[in-house]
């Protein structure tokens, strides 16, 4: 079948929508009609070239949709269910995702560029398209591994499901799954997009006494204030490590997370965090952009530095429990979305976010 898609050819060129051939769903895989689509800033990083994927690539890791129809031996799900798409597929047979680690999942990461037989189901004439995360959501139609697909209740819209998929479990999963904050202790997030404002909300689901939330643009802190913020701080304005050490009363705050992803706010997370702390790093870091962390101060303040990939959760477990916490009121997914683009819109939208603009850009029109 055909698809169109937004394909990147180069680093640092538009991405070109244009349309693709789309092969049946192997054993095992699933054809997802795409319902939305998050603009993330991971794929931002292959657009810009800060990270490396093998072109031409159809991108799009944070994705929902409705599955169209399924290969041989599928199981899990069937034609018509509403599915959101994780960007790991846990095999469920490798060491890691047998000991409850299926976000490390080995034989995703060896077939990454790939699906997980090695070969590939986009294409145009001889040449074969990467599927970003196995599911290139940047597209209307897309195959996808049954294992990448969590089953969810059909009155989940489908552009909340696709923020499931990736920035609300990373975030969310980061507070509660990977750093497990107590209730009372004092939080400090650094980086204030997608993924740092779910962490503002898993600290809030957490009961945190003071959320922190640290960017250097004003409009990400005031948007960041709807979400459970307590205090603000701008780090081009001020000294943000001071700063956190006051609101915290001189203590540094219990637990902090690096949202953004650098080395230098890595550094500023781990000066930020107080004796015993605690800091989690979330941000994809650009290819040699290394911390510089106080070695002594890791051992004789006891610092915990520990990084978190996709909230350090079990996808299919875990992603219920968001929907289910989406569903009774505890996550305010709905002021997180505040752009939606038609799929033909998509250099637009990362245009956007790289301005700067708030909150969430969704693809739901395709
Ligand atoms: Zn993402
Ligand atoms: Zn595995």
């Amino acid at each position: 079948m055909k698809t169109k898609a937004a394909v990147l050819y180069e680093a640092n060129t538009p991405l070109v929508i244009e349309e693709l051939d789309l092969d049946e769903p192997k054993g095992g895989e699933v054809l997802v009609k795409i319902g939305a689509a998050g603009i993330c800033r991971s794929d931002w990083h292959f657009m810009a070239g800060e990270a490396k994927v093998a072109l031409p690539a159809v991108l799009g890791h944070e994705g929902s949709g409705i599955v169209e129809r399924v290969g041989p031996g599928v199981t899990s799900v069937k034609a018509g269910d509403t599915v959101i798409l994780s960007f790991v597929s846990g095999c469920g047979r490798c060491h890691f995702c047998t000991t409850g680690k299926p976000n490390l999942c080995d034989l995703h990461m060896s077939t990454s560029t790939t699906m997980m037989d090695g070969t590939y189901r986009l294409h145009k004439g001889d040449t074969d398209f990467t599927p970003l995360s196995k599911l290139a959501c940047f597209s209307q139609y897309s195959v996808v591994p049954e294992v990448a697909c969590v089953p969810c209740p059909q009155e989940l819209p489908l552009d909340k499901a696709a923020l499931i998929g990736c920035c609300v479990t990373t975030g969310v999963g980061a507070v509660i799954t990977a750093a497990k904050v107590e209730p009372g202790s004092t939080v400090a997030v650094v980086g204030c997009g997608g993924v740092g404002l779910n962490v503002i909300l898993g600290a809030r689901l957490a009961s945190a006494s003071k959320i922190i939330a640290v960017d250097v643009s004003e409009g990400a802190l005031e948007f960041a204030m709807q979400f459970g913020t307590t205090h603000t701080v701008n780090p081009s304005q001020q000294d943000a490590v001071a700063r956190v050490w006051d609101i915290t009363d001189g203590l540094g705050a219990d637990y902090t997370f690096e949202v953004y992803g650098s080395g230098g706010t890595v550094e500023m997370a781990f000066d930020m965090a107080r004796k015993g702390g605690t800091v989690t790093v979330v941000g994809i870091t650009p290819d040699g952009d290394m911390p510089s962390i106080d070695a002594v101060a890791l051992v004789r303040q006891e610092k915990t530095l520990k990084g978190s990939y996709y909230g350090s959760t079990r996808m299919q477990a875990d992603m219920p429990r968001m929907v289910d916490l989406y569903m009774s009121g505890h996550l305010n997914l709905d002021a997180l979305v505040t752009r939606t683009y038609h799929l033909d819109e998509i250099n637009k939208a990362y245009e956007d976010l790289v301005r700067g603009e708030v909150g969430r850009g969704v693809i739901t029109r395709f």
